[in-house]
């Protein structure tokens, strides 16, 4: 692995009863670098974020290589080289016990500090995602939607991990507080240096904080690269049309996820040769039958049998 990467992830796949829900899937995270993993529901995004720090579901077979700086990750890595931020805070929280306790907890997991210095380091990683110190003994329930989220933030970030994976933490919030969410998430990875697999649905996050983004269709990268190029001149026909498919800035904003015609196939039936050859305007005879490997076009990895950028 070189020494220049923090994450490799080569040919992981995750199935369940026999069926490939993620499907041979690679890329590699910078340290400091924040890539995005996008694509439809049912990509295999989240499902692939997870199995990278191994909390994929107990009945999931997870195949492949996960180095973290060239080791395996481990349970032992959770909420100390490595976090997670969930898109549901509330199954981040325990509902029972106060948000500074919890916070404490995780400090004290990690760090030899004693319990006082443990609540101080929870009352500023609290403060440093925006929540008052006064609020260290409130209950999750007792927050709000965006004050939870923080709350979540601090609890992945009070540890300083090298990595943290984001699944679509936003999701669940108005347009206002996913902006401040995402800022917050910004500003304590860029404090601590840590690097950030974001996934996500919303391009706008893509476009603001992603250095490299990865593209996912029925479990398969089919682009991946940098962002500035795959948003402004997509390789795959797959991206393109899931660009496309954005409503523009002057549309209402909950109905700015994409919604491409036709739906993806599920893990069950995905078509041999590319599957998004059902979908595809360019679609050929060879792309029912071949599946498209992964090559470099235009300083981005693309899995089509397209020849060229132009046509998409
Ligand atoms: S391989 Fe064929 S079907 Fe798949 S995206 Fe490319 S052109 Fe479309």
């Amino acid at each position: 692995m070189p020494s220049d990467l923090l994450l490799s992830v080569r040919d992981l796949r995750v199935a369940f009863g026999g069926v490939e829900v993620v499907r041979g899937v690679s890329f590699d995270v910078r340290p400091g670098e924040v890539l995005a993993l996008v694509g439809e529901s049912g990509a295999g995004k989240s499902l692939t974020a997870r199995s990278v720090l191994g909390m994929a579901p107990e009945d999931a077979s997870v195949t492949g290589g996960v180095l973290l700086r060239g080791e395996p990750v481990t349970p032992a890595d959770w909420g100390r080289s490595v976090a997670f931020v969930p898109q549901d805070a509330l199954s981040a929280l325990s509902p029972v016990h106060r948000v500074g306790t919890q916070l404490t907890l995780a400090v004290r997991s990690v760090r030899g500090l004693s319990r006082r210095e443990a609540r101080a380091r929870a009352e500023e990683a609290l403060a440093q995602v925006g929540i008052p110190g006064d609020r260290l003994d409130a209950f999750p329930h007792e927050f709000s939607g965006g004050m939870r989220q923080r709350a979540v933030i601090a609890m992945a970030t009070v540890n300083e991990p090298a990595l943290i994976v984001a699944d679509e933490p936003t999701t669940a919030l108005d347009p206002e507080m996913r902006a401040q969410i995402l800022a917050a998430l910004a500003e304590r990875r860029e404090a601590t240096g840590a690097s950030l697999v974001l996934v996500t649905h919303d391009l706008d996050a893509v476009r603001e904080h992603a250095d490299r983004t990865a593209v996912m269709y029925a479990g398969r990268l089919v682009e991946y690269g940098p962002t500035d190029r795959i948003l402004t001149r997509p390789g795959s026909p797959y991206t393109a049309a899931l660009l496309a498919s954005v409503p523009s800035d002057d549309a209402p904003r909950k109905s700015r996820l994409p919604a491409l015609p036709g739906r993806p196939p599920s893990p069950g039936a995905v078509p041999p040769g590319c599957a998004f050859a059902p979908r595809c305007a360019h679609a050929t005879a060879r792309c029912g039958t071949e599946l498209p490997a992964p090559r470099s076009l235009d300083g981005r990895e693309v899995a089509c049998h397209l020849d060229v950028l132009e046509p998409v």
